[in-house]
């Protein structure tokens, strides 16, 4: 009786080796749902709402008028923008403050933007070690804005059709 048992034993754990073989060598050869990041990344929408950034004209000035209607929207109050009037009688921003450990990635200020000044980038890889790093003023945003004005605009040139 002992032996029976034995082999009934054996031959279930063979026939579940020979299924679990099976399913292993299925899935070897199907394509890869995931990816060895950092070294490689996914697709991104021209939608996809990352790290935010202040655009230029490609003459070099800044496209932000100061308008302040993305201050007004956002609800996380995370903006804070101070403006004043320049020499040639066009208004500008004196300070643009956004406090990213308080934005909820709504989008609602590139939304706002009459001029697609501040925009939410294709940037996520923006970590960091203090709490400080995450508040950002107008000199960061401008360097995002530079830094990724090739993806920027290539991606709103994408969304273009759709609004
Ligand atoms: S994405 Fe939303 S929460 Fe973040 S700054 Fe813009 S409006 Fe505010
Ligand atoms: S970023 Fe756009 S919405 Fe905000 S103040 Fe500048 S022009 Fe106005």
């Amino acid at each position: 009786m002992t032996v029976t048992v034995s082999k009934v034993i054996k031959r279930f754990l063979l026939a579940d080796f020979a299924v679990a073989f099976k399913v292993g060598l299925q899935y070897f050869f199907r394509p890869k749902k995931t990816l060895n990041y950092p070294h490689e990344k996914g697709y991104l929408s021209p939608r996809f709402r990352g790290e935010h950034a202040l655009r230029r004209y490609p003459n070099g000035e800044e496209r932000c008028i100061a308008c302040k209607l993305c201050e007004a929207i956002c609800p996380a109050q995370a903006i804070v923008i101070d403006a004043e009037p320049r020499e040639d009688g066009s208004r500008r921003t004196t300070r643009y403050d956004i406090d990213m450990t308080k934005c909820i990635f709504c989008g609602f200020c590139q939304e706002a933007c009459p001029v697609d000044a501040i925009v939410e980038g294709p940037n996520f890889e923006y970590a960091t070690e203090t709490r400080e790093e995450l508040f950002y003023n107008k000199e960061k945003l401008l360097d995002n804005g530079d830094r990724w004005e090739a993806e920027i605009a290539r991606n709103i040139e994408l969304d273009a059709p759709y609004r």
